[in-house]
């Protein structure tokens, strides 16, 4: 047998290992009989010591900062050398699959076990963030708001569905909030941070390829209508005479979704739709409608969102019925590093594999690093597209995609260099 043969059996070995491993976190849950791991929960603790034996087991000490993130550093033997991060998150939404957030961390583990002690010019910091999914507090990205300095008090006032707020939430997992600006933000000096995670989207999966590199994040407009027309009698009003609110947001609805269909890379969707009084002979005369609406440029979003508004009011004054819009939230658009990106596609074609350019319609939080560090995202497919959900997959063949890809950016990355 050839060098490259077993050098390509051992990538194979690790891929198998790492979902493997995904697999045996998927069975550490707070609720028993599907996969359940909140931000600082008993489950958290038990998979945290689990990675933490895991990132032992290759050679690294690993420790817990103050948000509750598990961190280990593969150190260079100069001590003053810049850092690369490679992260992702060990926190799940409810009734999860095994490989959103986990598997990112344990590639790292597992570019790192293949390195052995091949010496690199730069530290290599692995984080496990312990609140990405904001299932626990409803709001996301907790963990890496504070390895980036942007945890606020607020942050630390919200409260769970207990009443209990996330500092004493973090007391009683035996840390200290007070120490979070001390113990959480990225080492002096980190120059770089990648996440490797599952697409959650259909696309690789429609195109039979194994990885993409995140070109940006999408940005994301949320905004609440109402269709304010006239409940009336069922019976007694001839059709000519009706300010039918729901008539009017239901022609709006199919708009939103035609105009979306036929706009490169926008997506708009009506999610949740309200009717007053809601009775079968009364005329709806108020309906609330909700509008999410997410594009990888700011201003197409800005573009599309006041085109879909002005559609909702001609809607309505077809049938006197006003229409009231207020914005829920505004998240813009978050370009990954251009330049890392570059890297991490020829560390792909390096490989062998052709990691083709895409853009995330999930948020990530790669989104919070990219305020503070060049950051980059590798993506793999993820089979039927599916996320979220117990049935979550991936193939083997694409964490071994990942794994030599994220190798060969590791082998040819020099901080003070361009490639
Ligand atoms: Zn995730």
């Amino acid at each position: 047998m050839n060098q490259a043969s077993s050098a390509s059996e051992s990538l194979a070995t690790r891929a198998a290992t790492v979902i493997d491993r995904c697999r045996e976190l998927a069975g550490i849950t707070d609720m028993p009989g599907e996969t359940t791991r909140l931000f600082l929960s008993p489950a958290t603790r038990d998979a945290q010591t689990l990675v933490g034996w895991w990132m032992r087991q290759a050679g690294l000490i690993a420790h817990t900062d103050d948000v509750g993130n598990l961190r280990a550093t593969r150190r260079c033997p100069h001590d003053d050398a810049p850092t690369l991060v490679l992260f992702s998150h060990l926190d799940t939404v409810p009734n999860a699959g095994a490989f959103d957030g986990p598997l990112g961390v344990l590639l790292a583990i597992a570019a790192i076990e293949q390195l052995g002690s091949t010496p690199l010019p730069f530290h290599i910091e692995v984080i496990a963030f312990s609140e990405e999914e904001g299932v626990r507090f409803g709001f996301p990205f907790l963990s890496s708001l504070a390895a980036t300095g942007q945890l606020t008090a607020e942050h630390l006032a919200r409260t769970d569905g207990n009443g209990i707020p996330v500092a004493e939430a973090i007391r009683s997992f035996g840390l200290d909030p007070d120490r979070i600006p001390i113990t959480c933000p990225l080492a002096p000096g980190t120059f770089a941070a990648i996440e490797a995670h599952i697409e959650q989207g259909p696309l690789l999966d429609k195109s039979d390829s194994a990885l993409a590199v995140v070109e940006s994040i999408v940005g994301i407009s949320r905004m609440d209508l109402t269709f304010q027309g006239q409940a009336n009698h069922a019976g007694t009003t001839p059709m000519s005479l009706r300010s039918d609110a729901m008539a009017a947001a239901a022609q709006w609805i199919v708009e939103v979704e035609h105009y979306a269909a036929n706009y490169t890379q926008l997506v708009a969707t009506v999610g949740r739709v309200h009717t007053l009084s809601g009775a079968s002979n009364v005329i709806p005369g108020t309906v609330q409608a909700t509008l999410d609406v997410r594009h990888p440029k700011d201003e197409s979003r800005h573009a599309a969102v006041a085109h879909l508004l002005t559609k909702a009011e001609t809607a309505g004054a077809l049938r006197g019925v006003r229409v009231h819009a207020t914005v829920q939230s505004e998240q813009r658009a978050v370009p990954m590093d251009r330049d890392l990106t570059l890297k991490l596609h020829r560390a792909a074609e390096r490989a062998g594999y052709d990691a083709q350019p895409i853009f995330s319609g999930a948020g990530h939080d790669a989104m919070i690093l990219a305020a503070a560090v060049p950051t980059a995202m590798l993506f793999l497919r993820s089979p039927g597209g599916l996320s979220h959900h117990p049935q979550e997959e991936v193939l083997c063949q694409d964490v071994e995609a990942a794994l030599a890809t994220l190798l060969n950016l590791l082998l040819h990355l020099h901080p003070h260099r361009k490639l």
